[in-house]
């Protein structure tokens, strides 16, 4: 089985097509959302329709779907950039839409498989936090039951991996620096791969889609080839003209619009 692991696409219909026309090339029939489809850019609507009408077998809920479908006005500690566009997402969706955005779980085993996704982090995936480093990754294991861990929230790239018990010695974790790789050289699209190994754990932050800040402007996202234990990371360029032109005409931040480029 391939799964598509999409995180953070935040409203960006452009690269999340791009995305989605690689996964028929690859023939992907299943996908998992970790979070925040909507906020930031200009197609929060039909970023949610398209999600919806995939083999959508498991999806959980973001910060900013949180925020778009409660019905708080308040939110505390947002910068005016997200406070601005998470108004105007909210008017942008259905009740409907909203209410399923709400009903969504914060974190989640995916069924037949040894995958869990959350956001943001295992620990508490409710306050939000991050995992930038070792120590963060390292709680974080200690609520991971699975094999694989599946993570977004930050938009940047990051892998660990926990060894077996008899090879733990001092440092039981490490970070795997090649998946988060940016080679701005090219331009085209790339791949990295992860060999699964039995007895070892992983918690992978796939990237974002969306709006990614690892200075790669691309569309992030990962394939996780459940026979061929392998997780790959793509980089997918799309036509990030249009969507900054849209983030303009509907009137959001014109920062929101200029951080796509340089990827942060
Ligand atoms: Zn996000």
């Amino acid at each position: 089985m391939k799964y598509a692991i999409l995180s953070d696409i935040h409203a960006n219909y452009e690269a999340l097509t791009a995305v989605l026309n690689k996964c028929a090339e690859i023939g992907v029939t299943d996908f998992i959302s970790l979070g925040d489809i909507v906020g930031y850019n200009a197609n929060p609507k039909e970023c949610l329709d398209l999600m919806r009408s995939l083999n959508l077998i498991a999806a959980v809920k973001g910060n900013h779907d949180e925020y778009v479908s409660n019905n708080d006005e308040v939110m505390e500690g947002f910068n005016p950039h997200a406070r601005a566009a998470v108004l105007w997402t909210k008017a942008q969706l259905s009740e409907e839409d909203r209410a399923w955005l709400a009903g969504l779980p914060m974190r989640l085993t995916v069924r037949g498989t040894t995958v869990t996704i959350v956001h943001a982090t295992l620990d508490s995936p409710d306050t939000w936090g991050y995992i930038f480093d070792l120590h963060q990754a390292t709680d974080n294991f200690t609520y991971q039951f699975t094999q694989l861990c599946f993570c977004g929230h930050s938009h940047v790239p990051l892998a660990f991996c926990k060894k077996p018990v008899a090879l733990r010695a001092a440092k039981p974790i490490d970070e795997i620096p090649e998946w988060s790789g940016t080679d701005m050289d090219k331009i085209g699209e790339e791949t990295i791969t992860l060999n699964i190994e039995a007895g070892y754990r992983y918690l992978i932050n796939v990237g974002s889609v969306g709006q990614p800040r690892n200075r790669d402007p691309r569309a992030s996202f990962a394939i996780y080839d459940s026979d061929a234990k392998t997780v790959t990371r793509y980089r997918i360029p799309y036509d990030l003209r249009t969507t900054q032109e849209k983030i303009l005409q509907a009137g959001l931040p014109e920062h929101l619009a200029n951080r796509l480029e340089n990827g942060k």
